[in-house]
């Protein structure tokens, strides 16, 4: 038996056999000259390759337009014209025929004379072709190779799924339904694949290292989200105790629903807790999941499931559903779309540039502001979409009150166009920023004046407050919520927005986590935003506490020693909330 620790990335249990998927990794690219007379043999190996790689595609994309509907297909189409392009085909037999080139090494050649072409052109829809020549280019590659051909798609059964990293593409092609659990060796709490199995409601481990050199396919692991860990070759007695934990699991997951909606103290009030939520995973069950709004709309997934930039119209459609969605939910719902969120590690070939420091480069609202055409398209497609229901547009990575005044400019234009094309959308749509960045939660005070809301994007604070990469499991140790510097900064952030007569809410990560949702709350956020399947934990959590027990807590963090490790401070404000609530653990394993 053997364990592997990584992070807690999406809570909950799994058992089940691995199925290892290498995606997007190099692939070794032997060249050599071919045997004088064996031309023809290698030019057949070429063919063979291609005739199996589209074999693939059109699989793919059959299944895909089945399951999530045209737009996910768009990419994949553009992948079979690349591979069935005849000038990029006759350039590789030549290759092969002509200059006796190994079929690996001729494939290499004509996709790197193919993307120096495109890579000249000023039109940005051929730079983003790049990205798709690369995406074929691999994949022939691998298919020649005769090596991990898998796709996502080969997944016919339920499995624990074991890869390097997974991509937002890479994700869609992905069958929910047999995905028991994620396993990777890189990633982090906050990384896509986390975002994604938190919404799905599946168990994920990240940042363990080599576990797809450590487990063989078919295989079968227990995987424990809630504590990181992996367990490989379980003695009869460990996967008993697993066995019992995981019907445990599935009892609280089917009990009985809250009664008030969640966020609701046991004396009335509290907070509203509302759903992340993003392109490519359904809104179904957002409000049975007890979400009384959705808290954040990621619409930065529209561009990173398909590889590509989306039109007005499509943004439109998407955010038009969202709004509907909204409304259908009642109460007053809104949905708050944040506008897009590129850069940082949501890189994209076409779309964004390879910078050293990416997460302090061009990202989010910087990436906006410096491709306004991008972002006008995108206000009109929210504002048209505002007019089918509530709507609130927010501004992510936001560090100065200029951009906000830049942003303002883009908008009142915008507006002006859709008055005089007599288009109709809500004129008072709430516009809100992120708190991501230390200058923004040190100045909140300022923005509050400008803005209708603000909502903490702790996943990023915590990263630039601690200079701690969110995506490297080498400084995940420094990668600390809970530390005092956080509590302070989100302490300041509450208080200016009160000051300013304006919502504060959370969306990062921290918001699901019992101990600091909590914390948030008695510190005077109103909102917290999390994955649908953490509202109901979070609401029986709060079903059991008082108005007063808030303010305690929120005396009894505030009195702890800003020298403890933040750990230890995390450990005492835990072993604080679980003395008053009965049966603790059980409320927040919900
Ligand atoms: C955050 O930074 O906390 C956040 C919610 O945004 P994202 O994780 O998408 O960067
Ligand atoms: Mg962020």
């Amino acid at each position: 038996m053997r364990t592997v620790n990584g992070l807690p990335t999406a809570r909950g249990l799994a058992s089940g056999p691995v199925f290892i998927y290498r995606g997007d990794g190099e692939v070794p690219i032997p060249e050599y000259v071919v045997e004088e007379g064996l031309e023809k043999d290698e030019l057949l190996r070429l063919k063979r390759a291609l005739a199996d790689t589209k074999r693939d595609l059109e699989n793919l994309i059959a299944v895909l337009r089945e399951r999530t509907g045209e737009e996910d297909v768009r990419v994949f189409e553009c992948h079979l014209m690349i591979l069935e392009d005849l000038v990029l085909v006759k350039e590789t037999e030549d290759y092969i025929l002509k200059d006796r080139l190994n079929a690996e090494a001729a494939v290499r050649k004509t996709a790197d004379h193919a993307r120096a072409q495109f890579g000249r052109m000023n039109d940005p829809y051929f730079r983003e072709r790049v990205r798709d020549l690369d995406d074929v280019e691999r994949r022939l590659l691998k298919v020649i190779a005769g090596i991990g051909s898998e796709m996502l798609l080969d997944i016919k059964a339920p499995s624990i799924l074991v890869a390097d990293d997974l991509s937002p593409s890479e994700m869609v092609q992905m069958p929910r339904e047999y995905v028991l659990g994620f396993a990777t060796n890189g990633g982090s709490t906050t990384s896509h694949v986390a975002l994604i199995a938190r919404a799905m409601g599946i168990p994920a481990v990240s940042g363990l290292g080599n576990i797809t050199e450590l487990v063989s396919p078919g295989e079968t692991v227990l995987l424990d989200g809630t504590n990181g860990v992996v367990t490989l070759q379980a003695d009869a007695a460990t996967v008993s105790e697993f066995e019992i934990q995981l019907a445990r699991q599935r009892s609280l997951s089917e009990s009985e629903a809250l009664k008030a909606p969640a966020g609701t103290l046991k004396d009335g009030g509290g907070v509203s807790v509302c759903a992340n939520v993003h392109p490519g995973v359904p809104l179904d069950g957002t409000k049975e999941a007890g979400a009384r709004g959705i808290g954040l709309y990621r619409s930065e997934y529209l561009w990173l499931n398909r590889g590509l930039e989306p039109t007005e119209e499509e943004q439109f459609i998407a955010y038009r559903e969202v709004a509907e969605y909204a409304a259908a939910m009642g109460n007053g719902a809104s949905a708050t779309i944040r506008v897009l969120d590129i850069g940082g590690d949501k890189v994209m070939h076409g779309i964004t540039v390879k910078e050293d420091n990416p997460f302090l480069g061009n990202r989010s609202i910087r990436y906006l502001l410096s491709n306004p055409e991008t972002m006008r398209k995108q206000m009109r497609a929210i504002l048209r979409a505002s007019a089918y229901g509530k709507l609130r547009m927010m501004y992510p990575m936001v560090s100065c009150v200029e951009e906000l005044d830049a942003a303002a400019e883009i908008l009142s234009d915008v507006k002006r166009d859709l008055d005089e094309c007599g288009i109709s959308y809500d004129r008072d749509m709430p516009v809100g920023i992120m708190i991501e960045v230390p200058s923004a939660a040190i100045n909140a005070g300022a923005f509050a004046k400008k803005v209708d809301f603000f909502s903490v994007g702790t996943n990023d604070l915590v990263q630039y407050v601690m200079a701690a990469d969110r995506a490297n499991e080498a400084v995940a140790h420094l990668y600390q919520p809970a530390n005092p510097a956080i509590l302070k900064l989100m302490s300041i952030v509450a208080k200016a927005a009160e000051c300013g007569g304006i919502e504060a809410g959370v969306c990062g990560a921290s918001a699901a986590d019992p101990v600091l949702g909590t914390l948030w709350a008695a510190m005077g956020f109103k909102t917290l935003s999390m994955s649908a399947p953490y509202i109901r934990g979070i609401g029986k959590l709060f079903a059991s506490l008082s108005r007063a027990d808030l303010d305690e807590y929120r005396r009894f963090a505030e009195s702890i020693d800003p020298g403890m490790p933040a750990d230890k401070a995390y450990g005492a404000c835990r072993e604080w909330l679980s003395s008053r609530v009965d049966d603790f653990e059980n409320v927040i394993a919900v």
